[in-house]
């Protein structure tokens, strides 16, 4: 038993199921079947429904406002998702999972599109920043609330909300504990993730949704909440833009169901929550001109390694993002596990034919790990006829820091017994080891013309800042003279925090609720046994 005021955020609160529910969909107008041109009224309208927009949406109804969230993308309840690739993806993902970010290399960037945004498929892995990140927003003018101390109660908030608890070891998989037996044999620091469970079973099939509904995902947490307060929510309806006054003032959004049938919510107070590639696209298309909108992009990019092993190691058993290494944290290189079922291997491996043949007849004995490297601002996201169409340039620090991370993973691999270790570039070949200096010289010609590259974690297109020329929002994530206008997601995330976002954007959306509402901070909530944290500076 818990003592008062501690939430058990353990192995046992990770598998606890007892609280697990099911939520039916009551509601919802789903904007494919909306047959008429329909207007509403309400205190706030908040578009998306992903990390940001559906904690905003939750929050403010409780806090007794009227809501209306429209959300692009359809509602799929547990029974709905598939562990079927080819029908996952376009069910899921925008674009069928293949927006990119144009550049050298050239980087895919998976976004949801459904009730509960990315959240939906992602690996569920919740860590805070390190105390070094958010000191380092908290030093930029209007921004001094955003300190460790200053956000505490809020993730404190989101992570009960989410139940974040760490992954258990025998969930955790074979492909985890390769990793966490060779960083033990090299003494470097590591540990079990946190993730947001209620009942995880570890099926492996995080990025298709989850059949056994125990990721705790937005779409069945914040929103069945919301809709309990009385939100109403508009499936498959795309907000067009945010219809602002004369005199800058925000009265409402048009909104185009996927029917045809349009959309008017009539609200002062409009919470843009989008995702960091589509809210500068929709705040520009809504006359918005800030100079910051739509640059400072970071990605997080990441990239992956398979190695080779003499014995069964079946990446697909068990959570496939449980284990992670912050050995090399403060240097902006940290390791975790990517992985998933044979079909998403087989789109990952290089080669076809025969080739691809042979190398997924030893898939059963392939681990995989992902090297994820903290980036400086260095993508913008434009508007193309009104879509987002992203630029990234990878710098030669983040370029390094791959290699150093490739390095370190291939140490670990070497450690754990691996036969040999592939490099995620073009055309490569496994590495036979333990042929240190042949790595060492691969991993040396690993540039931008042949790495393999994917990002998860888009932030920074409306940053939050005090100057408005070098930021989109405020502190009080308000965009920059428009009164009204707030933005609640991956966007106005002042810098790469150099883990994953997830939790950072709630709790963000939750401050700015409380603040909406004019409510102090939660302070009735309990201190986590355990603090989803990871580098070591900043435990
Ligand atoms: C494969 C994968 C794994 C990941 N794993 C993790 C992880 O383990 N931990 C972690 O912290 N993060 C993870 N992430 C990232 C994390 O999920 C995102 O950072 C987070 O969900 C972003 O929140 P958001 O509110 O900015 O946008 P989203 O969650 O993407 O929500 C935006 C929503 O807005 C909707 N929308 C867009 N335009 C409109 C419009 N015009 N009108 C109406 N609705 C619109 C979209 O359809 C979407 O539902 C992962 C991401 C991916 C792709």
């Amino acid at each position: 038993m818990s003592p008062p005021g501690v939430r058990d955020s353990g192995p046992d609160a990770y598998r606890d199921s007892r609280t697990l529910t099911a939520p039916s969909a009551p509601n919802l107008v789903d904007g494919a079947a909306l047959e008429r041109d329909t207007a509403v009224r309400a205190d706030a309208c908040v578009i998306g429904s992903g990390a940001g927009g559906a904690v905003v949406a939750k929050e403010l109804a409780e806090g007794g406002m009227s809501v209306v969230l429209l959300e692009d993308g359809p509602w799929v309840g547990t029974d709905e998702f598939s562990p079927e690739v080819t029908a996952a993806i376009p069910q899921l993902y925008r674009d069928a999972g293949q927006t990119v970010a144009l550049g050298r290399p050239p980087i895919v960037v998976p976004l949801g599109r459904a009730v509960g945004g990315t959240t939906i498929l992602n690996s569920g892995t919740c860590l805070r920043p390190p105390d070094s990140v958010l000191a380092g927003w908290a030093e930029a003018p209007g921004l001094e609330g955003l300190c460790a101390d200053g956000l505490d109660l809020y993730f404190r908030r989101v992570e009960r909300e989410l139940n974040v608890s760490q992954v258990p070891e025998d969930l955790a998989g074979r492909n985890a504990a390769i990793v966490r037996e060779g960083a033990e044999a090299l003494g470097w620091s590591g540990g079990y993730l946190h993730r947001n469970s209620r009942g995880c079973v570890g099926t492996g099939l995080c990025p298709y949704g989850c059949p056994s509904g125990g990721k705790q995902h937005a779409g069945i947490t914040y929103v069945p909440k919301a809709w309990s307060a009385g939100a109403r929510l508009f499936t498959r309806t795309r907000a067009v833009r945010v219809e602002l006054a004369r005199g800058g003032q925000v009265t409402g959004v048009r909104a185009r169901a996927a029917g045809g049938a349009r959309v008017r919510v009539t609200a002062p107070l409009v919470v843009v929550a989008c995702g960091a590639f589509s809210t500068p696209a929709l705040l520009r298309r809504s006359g918005i001109r800030a100079p910051a909108l739509g640059r400072h992009l970071t990605l997080h990019p990441a990239t992956t390694m398979r190695a080779a092993f003499d014995d069964p190691v079946g990446m697909w058993d068990g959570v496939p993002q449980s284990y992670y290494v912050d050995e090399f944290a403060d240097d902006g290189v940290i390791l975790e596990g990517i992985a998933g079922p044979p079909a998403y291997l087989a789109a990952l491996l290089e080669g076809w034919g025969p080739a691809h043949r042979a190398a997924m007849d030893t898939a059963e004995r392939t681990a995989q790990f992902g090297v994820l490297v903290t980036d400086r601002p260095s993508g913008r996201v434009r508007s193309v006829a009104g879509h987002p169409l992203a630029t990234y340039a990878l710098g030669d620090r983040e370029l390094e820091a791959f290699r150093r991370g490739l390095a370190a993973l291939a140490e670990i691999y070497r450690a754990a017994g691996a036969r040999s270790v592939t490099l995620p570039v073009a055309g490569a070949e496994p590495i036979a080891l333990p042929n240190g200096r042949a790595v060492a010289a691969a991993i040396g010609r690993v540039d931008r013309r042949t790495l393999r590259t994917l990002a998860f974690h888009p932030l920074g297109t409306a940053r939050a800042g005090s100057d408005p020329d070098g930021s989109v929002v405020d502190g009080r994530l308000a965009v920059h003279a428009v009164p009204g206008l707030r933005v609640a997601d991956g966007s106005v995330v002042p810098s790469s925090p150099g883990v994953n976002p997830m939790i950072t954007i709630m709790a963000l959306a939750t401050r700015l609720a409380f603040e909406l509402l004019g409510e102090d901070p939660p302070q009735e909530e309990p201190e986590p046994a355990s603090r989803p944290t990871a580098g070591r500076r900043g435990r």
